[in-house]
Order: structure tokens, then sequence, then C-alpha cells
């Protein structure tokens, strides 16, 4: 055992994510996977003096930063951003790989975020090999393969749409970027790429469970194979085999962990709402008055995460006025608030890794989603897995009673009972696949003893 791991420590393999946080924690939490398997993992991150990673818990992993600013005009403009990453990192990443190489620990395999397809040339370039890995449901690449191949047309022709492993979908359950074409055109290429040189990945990795998407994942494997490798929540999460793994372990934005935590210490069990939108997305001035009125009206207690760039947008004073049952913070410890007892449901723009958090740690959900592949997932949340129910929206606005009405339906009454009698089903059904022997970490296992045995 000690040799095979100290051989499995001289195979290095070099990940590299998207520097956001919905992709650097499943592809950081994969690394740790691999290196408890014995595997020598380094990840890549983008440090500049504005945004410098805050790392917490890493002793598994090591990290390589890439040290530069993106001096776009704009911060928020996502596409501008994602053309400088391709620059920055196609300049720098083969320095980073033979760096390595004569520090004695050369890279065998390349593990790159999916819609980085152009990683992949490089990392043929150098010799070694590549992995794809999926940040996203098998159910939301279906759709962008299909789109990528013209099998379905956009903008659409149909109000349902049926594809292979799929349910039927309507217009509203499809990516924003399918629904809505001419919306951020660069990004939306980008996701719709990432099956474009697929066929010349050596794997393929993909966040999801076999019995999450059964039917999807059977139809993607008659075309490639994939490997499930999810969900990737910190170990003690889920199977708790991994002693250290408590935390993702990098944060872009700064938690305020103390006073959430202490705040939901003083309220009874499932009695608080918790509500976030994720690292990315912006709500407009109105729904987020909505929202915070739908939160006022409300008999629930509630713990909201609104980012820095968004507290403007709140209705004046309304901190104050509902200081006796809710807590407003910029930034929270998401893995912590959800497993506390505390939480009756979350609200949630249905980001994969918190519907993913969601599902493993059984917190029924209330799904409002707002853009690319929220739509999808929030549709599987209410349809398929039937743990939460989704907003519906009145001419672009989810009104502060249909908030009211859809936080009662899931913390009340006989279906909030069966959403929470389903979503403690998925909870084990999570932890099953990246227990021993489960479907997820008979991948994950296969991945190592294929790289050793070269
Ligand atoms: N998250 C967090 N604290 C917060 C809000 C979010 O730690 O206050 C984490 C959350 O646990 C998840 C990630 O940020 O792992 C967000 O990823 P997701 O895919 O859900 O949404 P995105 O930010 O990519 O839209």
């Amino acid at each position: 055992m000690e040799k095979a791991k100290q051989r499995a420590n001289g195979t290095h393999i070099l990940v590299l994510p998207i520097p956001a946080q919905g992709h650097i924690n499943p592809m950081l939490q994969f690394s740790k996977r691999l290196a408890s398997k014995g595997l020598r993992v380094t990840l890549v991150t983008i440090s500049s003096k504005t945004h410098e990673p805050i790392e917490t818990q890493l002793s598994m992993v090591n990290i390589e930063p890439i040290y530069a600013t993106y001096e776009g005009a704009d911060e928020t403009d996502l596409e501008s951003a994602i053309q400088w990453l391709q620059t920055i990192l196609s300049q720098n990443l083969p320095d980073v790989i033979s760096k390595q190489e004569r520090n004695g620990y050369p890279i065998c395999c390349l593990v790159y975020d999916a819609i980085m397809t152009w990683a992949l040339d490089i990392a043929k370039g150098l010799g070694i090999a590549g992995a794809s890995f999926f940040t996203q449901a098998c159910a939301v690449g279906t759709v962008y393969y299909n789109v990528q191949q013209k099998l379905l047309r956009v903008p659409l022709e149909e109000d349902r749409v049926l594809l292979p492993g799929l349910p039927l979908l309507e217009p509203h359950d499809l990516p924003s970027f399918i629904n809505h074409p001419g919306s951020y055109p660069s990004l939306s290429k980008m996701v719709v790429g990432s099956f474009s040189n697929i066929t010349d990945a050596d794997w393929i990795f993909c966040n999801t469970f076999d019995c999450l998407e059964p039917e999807v994942v059977s139809w993607m494997r008659t075309k490639w194979p994939i490997r499930t490798i999810g969900p990737t929540l910190p170990s003690m999460y889920l199977e708790k085999r991994l002693e250290d793994d408590r935390d993702y372990g990098i944060n872009l934005f700064k938690p305020n962990n103390d006073t959430c935590i202490k705040w939901l210490d003083s309220k009874k069990a499932c009695t608080v709402v918790y509500v976030s939108f994720g690292s990315v997305a912006n709500l407009g001035e109105k729904q987020m008055e909505e929202l915070a009125l739908g939160l006022k009206r409300s008999k629930t207690s509630f713990l909201w995460v609104v980012r820095e760039s968004e507290i403007q947008k709140l209705p004046s004073n309304f901190e104050e006025q509902t200081s006796e049952k809710g807590l407003v913070v910029n930034w929270c410890p998401q893995l912590q608030v959800l497993a506390h007892r505390a939480i009756g449901c979350f609200m949630t723009h249905c980001g994969w890794n918190s519907t993913l958090e969601a599902l493993s740690l059984g917190v029924p959900m209330v799904a409002m989603p707002q853009w690319t592949d929220q739509l999808t997932n929030a549709k599987f949340v209410e349809d398929e897995w039937k743990v939460g129910v989704r907003v519906k929206v009145d001419q672009g606005i989810v009104t502060k009673e249909e908030i009211e009405r859809c936080i009662a339906q899931v913390m009340e009454g006989e279906r909030g009972n069966e959403i929470k009698r389903n979503s403690m089903r998925w909870r084990e059904l999570a932890k099953e696949a990246v227990d021993e022997g489960g479907s997820s970490d008979k991948n994950i296992e296969e991945f190592v003893a294929a790289l050793l045995c070269k």
C-alpha cells in the first residue's frame, strides 16, 4: 500500500479551473479526491492585487498561482474577462508545466474546465494527456451538444423540445443562452462549443452522479466514455472518509462565518429560509424589492446573502425593519449554513453547486433561477427529483406574494412533507455515490489506476 502510494505520488496532474467560485469548488474537490488516492495534484489559480483568493485548508493539493490583473473597463463584463483569461493562460500554462518538469515533478495529465477547449490543444502540444471536466449537469451538457450539432435549432422553432435522455422541456426550462439567443454571445459560444473537440480528450469527467441523471448519463455514454465523479462536496458533508476535508478551501469572497452561525444557533430547528443567488447573478432593482417585501411578509425567518456589489439595491431601511427575523450578509459559509439544523429551506438560483449541495444535505429548495444552466436545474429540482418548488415568473418579475407562497409551500403542509422525504432520500444516494465502491468513487479509482499503469 505504502509503495503504491509512493509511486502514485510521482504521478502528477495539473488542474485548471476557471477562476469563478462555482468552477473552482468542484475542481478543487475533485483534486482532493485524487490526492487522497495518492496522486500528486497541483491546482492553478489566478491571483491579482484586487482578487487574491483566500486559501484555508489545502494541505492535500498544491497551489500554483498565476499573477495577473484583469484590467478590462468593466469588471462585470464576463465576456471580455473570459477572452482575457484565454490570453493569460495560453501565455503562462506552458511555463507552469515546464517549471514542474524542471523541479522533478513532470505533469502527465491536464484536467481543464470543459469550456476552455483550447487548453486541450496546449496539453497535446506539450505531449501530455488532457481531461475535460464538466462543472454542469449532464442534462445541460446534452442540450448544448444538440445545439452545437444543430440538432436543436436556435432560435427555437418549437414550443416543446424533446432530446435524447431528457424529459420534455419547455423554452423556460432550457439554458438562457438557448431561450434568449443573442444574450452573452461569446459566453454562449464557449459553453455550446465545449463539445467541439471532446473526442480528442483522453478523459471526460462530469460533476454529477449516475442515479441523479440516469437516462441522460446513459445516453451520453453511448457517445463518449464519460465518468461521473460527483457530488463534489467536502467529504465531511458526505461519506466522511477524508478527515481533513471540511471546507472547500478557496474563497473569492470573505464570508461572515461567526455572525451567520451565531445567529442561526439562536433559531429553532427548521425555521429559517436561507436565500442566495450565488457568486455571479445580479437581480434587477425591482426584483430585489419584491424579494425583500416577500421575505418581510413571510412567516419564516431568513438569512439572505446579498453580495457587496448588490447591497445598494436593497430597499432603504430594510435591514432595520426586519432585524427581528432576518439577517443580511455579504457572503456566508454556505455548507455550514445548509447543514445547520435551523435551516428549513433554501431559496436558490439553482447554480449547479448550490443545487448539488442542497440535494446532498437534504435541504428542500425554492428554485428561483436567473440565467444560464440554472433554468434547466430548476426544472429537475421541481419535476424530476421533486425536492422543491419553482417560482412562477409574471412579466419578468417574481412577485412578493409568489415568494411568500413558495416558501410556505416548501416549509408547511403535505407538499412540504413530501419534498422533505424526497430530499432525505437524495441525501443518502449522494453519499453512496462517493462512498467506497459507489459509482463516482469507482470512476475516480479507475482514472487513478489507469494513470499509474502508464
Ligand atoms: N457560496 C458560498 N457562500 C455564499 C454563496 C455561495 O460559499 O454566500 C458557494 C456555494 O457553496 C457554491 C458556490 O459558492 O459552492 C456557488 O456556486 P453555484 O454553482 O451554486 O453558483 P454560481 O456562483 O456559479 O452562480
